[in-house]
């Protein structure tokens, strides 16, 4: 299970300061060498742990602490509540264009998942917002990913628009936007090349099918078990062509959750849906609360 031994560390920290009627200021810093180890162990980015550990370290020995009738619970609070912030604080929604359609770009490495979770995304849009999606296949470069997306889409009944693997990416997505006006679809999800590695060609590619139409979102999907890998992947998208978020996949796997508490604080962009398996519906979206209730049991 994914976070399992962060959980258990942090889960074994906070009982030792439950029920602590007291909480002196070297509780606090026996409890935070834990929680640092713990996130570090984790696979957290270090700058990350860092900042966390001071912020719930100034908070813990503030005054809220210490006028509470019950300091040890409050303690947990505010490891709760940072837990939280460093996840994003709140959900972040997907931003709908106000004159349709809403252009969405899946972006990514080769095997991170970007078009299984391209399909799922376009489940999630007709079943929760009830939205008519196309999906364009504008992956020409990885053998099947345009089979692949075309099979999903059978699997769903959810339209396809696919030129082969002749036409450029570019020409692709520009006659699929068309496409999508003429046939009245109200979001148009484009699945990109994926590489094996960030290269110049993919990201003038990306920047040339950015320019067509301005997104609403620019989706960046990473797996969850690459861990700080993620993050760097996930700076380095966002640096050179901007993403508006991110999707995790493969949190159904034992990832360490690593790359889920660092990435939002890294790139400053919120992880929006996580991949829960191979199932066209296994995606959710995220909540940064729930998530870290579920760490910290
Ligand atoms: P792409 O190269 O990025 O388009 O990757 P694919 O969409 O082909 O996915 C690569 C592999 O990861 C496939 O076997 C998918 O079924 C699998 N996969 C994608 N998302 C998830 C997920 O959330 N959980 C699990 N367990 N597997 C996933």
């Amino acid at each position: 299970m994914a976070f399992e031994g962060l959980a258990e560390r942090l889960q074994g920290t906070i009982q030792k300061i439950k029920g602590k009627g007291l909480v002196t200021e070297q509780d606090v810093k026996a409890m935070m060498r834990e929680v640092r180890l713990a996130l570090i162990e984790a696979d957290v980015n270090l700058k990350v742990v860092k900042e966390f550990v001071k912020k719930v370290s100034e908070r813990a020995v503030g005054s809220e602490v210490m006028k509470s009738l019950t300091p040890g619970q409050q303690v947990i609070k505010i490891v709760q509540d940072e837990l939280t912030l460093l996840m994003g604080g709140e959900q972040s929604p997907i931003k709908f264009n106000t004159k349709p359609p809403t252009v969405i770009m899946m972006v990514g490495l080769q095997g991170a998942g970007k078009t299984t979770t391209t399909g799922k995304l376009a489940n999630v849009l007709r079943k929760k917002y009830n939205r008519k999606p196309l999906l364009v296949a504008a992956d020409i470069y990885r053998p099947a990913a345009i089979q692949q997306l075309e099979t999903l889409g059978k699997q769903l009944s959810i339209p396809v628009f696919a030129l082969g693997t002749e036409v450029s990416p570019v020409e692709i997505a520009r006659q699929a936007l068309e496409h999508a006006k003429e046939e009245h679809h109200d979001v148009v999800i484009i699945d990109t090349a994926g590489r094996l590695h960030i290269d110049e060609t993919l990201m003038d590619e990306l920047k040339n099918i950015k320019a067509l139409k301005e997104p609403d979102e620019v989706f960046l999907v990473v797996d969850a078990m690459t861990g700080q890998d993620a993050v760097n992947v996930a700076q380095s998208f966002n640096e050179t062509i901007g993403i508006t978020g991110v999707v995790l996949t493969k949190l159904d796997g034992d990832t360490r959750g690593g790359a889920a508490l660092s990435i939002r604080a890294v790139t400053e962009k919120p992880i929006k849906f996580v991949g829960m398996g191979e199932k066209m519906d296994a995606l959710e979206t995220f909540h940064p609360e729930r998530m870290a209730s579920r760490i910290l049991g």
